[in-house]
Formats: structure tokens, C-alpha cells, sequence
């Protein structure tokens, strides 16, 4: 819905009303502030909760002008592995609210099929899953404004291509089904929360996002540049089987990232053939497109 001037009107500190077409004055809570907005959309989330949200576009956050660049990796252990040594984790639940889910999933199995219990049980759940999701989106929040912040360019993995190298590994090292599953689960959530923050920043920081092809930043060492598949030890340790450089695998892959161009050209150089130590093509021949808005 369009807003129109005088249809959003603060009523006082905490609390605020719409005007919603065929029904009239609603009052909602307040919960940040609403300029610029030119549409709203109310909907009812799986809790129960009724939301309006207000169709805001950020103001970019201006770049720090220290020419600095970083790296970011969608990680594995952690949400996001930044070339600065830095590992983020996006919260989720804690071990108390997971055990609770865990519990109320179980008496909702056992409820039966239409009964006001089985209700209760499912708003219950409904509401642990949207705390979830609202930590989550507030992570993404609080993460994008700080790396738009902090730097000129934010370069990230282009995941059309990580994601085919990373799925045809990860199977490996789940070993009872039930493991897989959930492994598989936090994969979605992670990929959900990883979509969102690229896209969070690229309206945070028009024109300062740049794509990398990745393809070879977890195998590539970024002290010495060799590319091999044999110099990750493990899904959390890179070690360079030429230098012997040891890093976290995620900081490993983000510090490649952050080279951009010259990591990608190395890579394919590699893969050609020719000698690893030759000159650095530095033709741009992946040149990230400046991202528009979303
Ligand atoms: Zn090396």
C-alpha cells in the first residue's frame, strides 16, 4: 500500500497508527524510525504477530575514505570469516531455547490432530522459531553497517560458483543421516542470513560491493599463492603444503577474496598450467559489476 502524508501518525513515544484502506486507523507499536517511507505492507508472521513494515531504503553509509578493502567468507563453523582474522557468528537459538524446541516439537508429534493443545504447542514453537529469525535479521543488520563502515570495498565470494565446490565436499564427513540433516538445515539457515547480509549491503554501500569468482579461494594459499588441493587439512585448517602457511580455513579463503582480481587470475593461470610464479594477469577479466540496488 502507498502511503500517503498524514496516514502514519505517532500517537506518543511507543506507539503509532496507520491508515489501512477499508479499515481504518491501525495502532502499532513503534519500534524504529519511519522517514521516507512509500509503501507498507502488514502481514501476520507464523507466531501470530501481526507487523507493519514500512518500504524504507537506507541511507548508504558513507565510506570511510581509508582506501581499505576486505574480504568477506561465507564460512562453515562460523557465519562469516572477514581477510582481517575476524570470524562472525549470526545467533540463533541458545542451548536452552534449542532444548525447549526440541521438547515442544516432541509433544507436538504427540498432540492430537485438531485440538486446542496441539495449537498452543504450535504458536509456542512458532514464536522460538521467529525469535530465531529476528536475532538473525538483527545480526545482519548491526554486521552490514559495520563492514560498510569500516571499509571503501567489500568484496564477497561470487556463489554461483563456491557452491558447487563446496556441496560436492560436504557430504563426506556427515556420517549418521541425522547429522546430515540438520548439517544440511544450518546450511539453508546460514545461506538465508548470508543472502540477506550481501543484499543488505549492497544498498548500505552502493557501488563499494564487489563480486569475486571464488572458485579456488579455499585451495589457494594467500601467503604464497599455490593452489592445491592438498593444502586444506581439514574443513577448519588451511596449511600450505608449499610454504607451509597455517591460517584458519574461512580467514584463509576471505583474505583471498579481498585480493579479487589477482587471486581469480592466478587461479585460472593455475588451473591452465602455466607457471604459478609468472606475472600476475592483471587485465580484469572478471571485473565485478557494480551492483545496483536490490
Ligand atoms: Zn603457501
Amino acid at each position: 500500500m502507498a502511503v500517503k502524508p498524514g496516514d502514519v501518525r505517532r500517537v506518543n513515544r511507543r506507539w503509532a497508527r496507520v491508515r489501512v484502506p477499508k479499515v481504518g486507523w491501525v495502532r502499532f507499536r513503534w519500534t524504529r524510525e519511519v522517514s521516507g517511507a512509500r509503501s507498507y505492507r502488514v502481514t501476520r508472521d507464523r507466531a501470530g504477530r501481526w507487523h507493519v513494515a514500512f518500504a524504507v531504503t537506507p541511507a548508504p553509509i558513507p565510506a570511510p575514505g581509508t582506501r581499505a578493502v576486505v574480504g568477506v567468507d561465507r564460512g562453515v563453523v562460523v557465519s562469516a570469516a572477514l581477510s582481517t582474522g575476524e570470524l562472525l557468528s549470526c545467533p540463533g537459538l541458545g542451548a536452552g531455547e534449542r532444548a525447549r524446541l526440541v521438547r515442544l516439537q516432541r509433544r507436538l508429534s504427540r498432540a492430537r490432530r485438531g485440538s486446542q493443545r496441539r495449537g498452543r504447542l504450535k504458536v509456542r514453537i512458532a514464536r522460538l522459531r521467529a525469535r530465531e529469525v529476528d536475532r538473525r535479521k538483527d545480526w545482519v543488520e548491526k554486521t552490514g553497517t559495520d563492514l560498510a563502515r569500516r571499509f571503501d570495498v567489500i568484496r564477497v565470494e561470487d556463489l554461483k560458483i563456491r557452491r558447487m565446490t563446496r556441496s560436492a565436499r560436504g557430504s563426506v564427513d556427515a556420517p549418521g543421516t541425522n547429522v546430515r540433516q540438520k548439517a544440511g538445515l544450518n546450511r539453508g539457515i546460514l545461506a538465508q542470513s548470508w543472502g540477506l547480509l550481501v543484499a543488505r549491503l549492497k544498498e548500505k554501500a552502493p557501488g563499494r560491493v564487489e563480486k569475486v569468482p571464488a572458485a579456488y579461494t579455499s585451495q589457494r594459499c594467500s601467503a604464497c599463492g599455490q593452489v592445491a588441493p592438498g593444502n586444506r587439512e581439514s574443513q577448519a585448517v588451511f596449511r600450505c603444503v608449499v610454504c607451509g602457511h597455517t591460517a584458519n580455513a574461512d580467514v584463509n579463503a576471505a583474505m583471498n577474496i579481498a585480493l579479487g582480481d589477482i587471486a581469480a587470475g592466478r587461479a585460472v593461470t593455475a588451473r591452465g598450467g602455466a607457471a604459478l610464479a609468472g606475472p600476475v594477469n592483471r587485465e580484469p577479466q572478471h571485473h565485478a559489476p557494480i551492483p545496483t540496488g536490490v
